[in-house]
């Protein structure tokens, strides 16, 4: 089987019916990226960055930051990579930024408000990103755990600071890069609408997307029945998500666990998403699931299981289909 989907390492991701689609990798180091180069991923839509923090005693400096960054731009070349800021807290701690103990990890003080209370930590990733995506320009800069627009605001204010500090250094940078965000909790979901005016594209992440709408731990195994992508719930949320992206006409990809699933794409082609970002041993086996989708066969696949009302419709729903 792996031999049948290694000759897709070349294959153009492009479905049944012609649309094209984008199969990218979620890396977590530069040696990933590498990889994902090498099994012919579209890009890197989510390069995890928390992992260049860990195992250390102190926060990477500017210069190492840039110099990771610039070897992915580099690896991808004239392919898209989406640099994720800071992803700490919840179920990632890292030690040295003594972050206090809390009851409710999950629902504290963690990404992009971790980040915004501390700008000058903030600053130095933004600064590496906008810098090692100076020459290629296919670097893009993504926020974690939006909940709210005042936090895309006070996130691209940092990004002008950071623009105009490197400008008047003389220091090269993209002029361009663009600003996207997560969609990975309800509160981004239910405002998809407004938020969509604020940035250049959304990415769902439904790992967490999952976990909130459910209120239910990814990590805990005495509720795992009840976590799952294919909750009408959690469509819904994901649903409203493509739709406000699409009628403001910017990008939307899925880079959570889900972008995966074989019926997840299905679904996912009817609404109008084609990117996907996925681990790396699945990106060959995603690419082979699109060549096999319509957008017709999609859209009906997506018409029924959005009437659905219950876990069980939905997977009824979806195994016919398959
Ligand atoms: C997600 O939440 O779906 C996601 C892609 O990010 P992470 O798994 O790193 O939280
Ligand atoms: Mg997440």
């Amino acid at each position: 089987h792996q031999d049948l989907l290694s000759s897709f390492r070349t294959k153009p991701s492009v479905g049944r019916d012609g649309r094209s689609y984008q199969i990218m990798a979620n890396i977590n180091s530069v040696e990933e990226a590498g990889m994902a180069a090498e099994i012919g991923a579209d890009g890197i839509g989510l390069f995890r960055t928390e992992f260049l923090f860990l195992e250390r005693t102190k926060i990477p400096s500017e210069e190492e930051q840039f110099q990771a960054y610039l070897q992915v731009s580099e690896l991808m070349k004239d392919k898209p990579v989406t640099i994720r800021t800071l992803d700490v807290g919840g179920d990632k701690p890292i030690s040295y930024l003594h972050l206090p103990v809390e009851a409710n990890p999950y629902l504290g003080y963690r990404a992009i408000r971790y980040g915004l209370e501390h700008p000058g930590e903030f600053k130095i990733q933004l600064r590496a990103i906008l810098r090692a995506g100076a020459q290629h320009r296919n670097l893009s800069i993504m926020i974690p755990f939006i909940t709210s627009v005042e936090e895309v605001r006070k996130t691209k204010e940092l990004v002008e600071e950071c623009k105009k500090e490197l400008r008047e250094q003389g220091i090269a940078f993209d002029e361009n890069c663009r600003l996207g965000i997560m969609i990975e909790t309800p509160s981004a979901a239910l405002m998809a609408r407004e938020l969509a005016q604020e940035v250049s594209f959304f990415s769902i992440g439904t790992n967490d997307l999952t976990q909130y709408v459910l209120s239910c731990d990814r990590s805990n195994a005495s509720v795992a029945g009840i976590y799952s992508a294919f909750q009408p719930a959690v469509l819904r949320a994901i649903g409203m998500t493509i739709e406000a992206a699409n009628e403001a006409g910017i990008e939307v990809s899925m880079c959570g666990e889900a972008a995966a699933s074989a019926p997840m794409i299905a679904i996912l082609s009817g609404w109008g998403l084609t990117r996907l970002s996925v681990g790396l041993n699945s990106v060959w086996y995603v690419r082979e699931r699109v060549t096999n989708v319509t957008k017709e066969e999609g859209q009906q696949l997506a018409r029924k299981v959005s009437v659905a009302r219950t876990h069980q419709e939905v997977m009824d729903i979806v195994k016919n289909k398959k």
